[in-house]
């Protein structure tokens, strides 16, 4: 057996990374052979891992045209960050109460890799790392239910950002990630809690969420 050829969890957080990144828009098609030539797998392989993706909601299989990049709508936009509202400031509690020198070391490193990349003007790597962040808070708290569902939504958070961003917006406001940090190593419950809450805020308020962003053309003003 060929050991370098990637295995279905490789392939799978390889796409997974690809949208993180923005490299792989939502909507656009999964094409099975070409994901075959790609990775030098079967298409057995390729069909298995997006199998695994769509149970995540990452991709949507259609009986007869294939895999899509998920194109989450509005409504899924809004109920997904309601859904984050609820999780992350239990994630912040809980990393308060549990996390200890190595888990904080970690996040440190996180923020050190995320100033970079704002340093480096890397706009896929600030993305990626933005929705990492989030994902590494889940799991340093210690919780493992709520570390897999974060699994879930910080990458379709990515889809949605890519779909209802406005033009140049960063994923996440530089320096709020630090700012949290910060309060939960002084182990400021309430603060903690409440800049992650004003957090999500900042982000979801940077998309355009509300309906009146789809098409609603003044005429007048632009040829008139
Ligand atoms: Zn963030």
């Amino acid at each position: 057996m060929d050991t370098n050829k990637p295995d279905i969890n490789e392939i799978a957080d390889r796409v997974v990374n690809a949208i993180m990144e923005h490299r792989l828009p939502p909507g656009i098609k999964l094409a099975e052979e070409k994901l075959a030539a790609v990775f030098g797998v079967s298409r057995t392989k390729i069909r298995q891992a997006l199998t695994q993706l769509a149970k995540d909601g990452l991709v949507k299989l259609h009986p007869n045209r294939g895999a899509f990049v998920a194109s989450p709508s509005i409504q899924e936009a809004l109920d997904l960050f309601a859904t984050r509202r609820l999780l992350e400031p239990e994630i912040v509690r809980n990393t308060i109460a549990r996390a200890g020198k190595a888990e904080l070391k970690r996040l440190h490193q996180h923020l050190a890799l995320e100033a970079d990349a704002r340093e480096r003007n890397d706009r896929r790597a600030i993305i990626k790392l933005s929705g990492e962040f989030h994902m590494l808070l889940a799991e340093v708290s210690g919780n493992g239910f709520i570390s897999k569902l974060m699994d879930e939504l910080c990458p379709l958070t990515c889809l949605i950002i890519a779909l209802y961003d406005a033009p140049n917006t960063p994923a996440c406001p530089e320096d709020e990630h630090t700012r949290i940090v910060e309060a939960i190593e002084a182990k400021d419950v309430e603060r903690a809690t409440s800049l992650m809450l004003h957090h999500l805020e900042h982000v979801e308020r940077e998309l355009n969420l509300d309906g009146r962003a789809k098409p609603d053309i003044d005429w007048d003003r632009m040829f008139g």
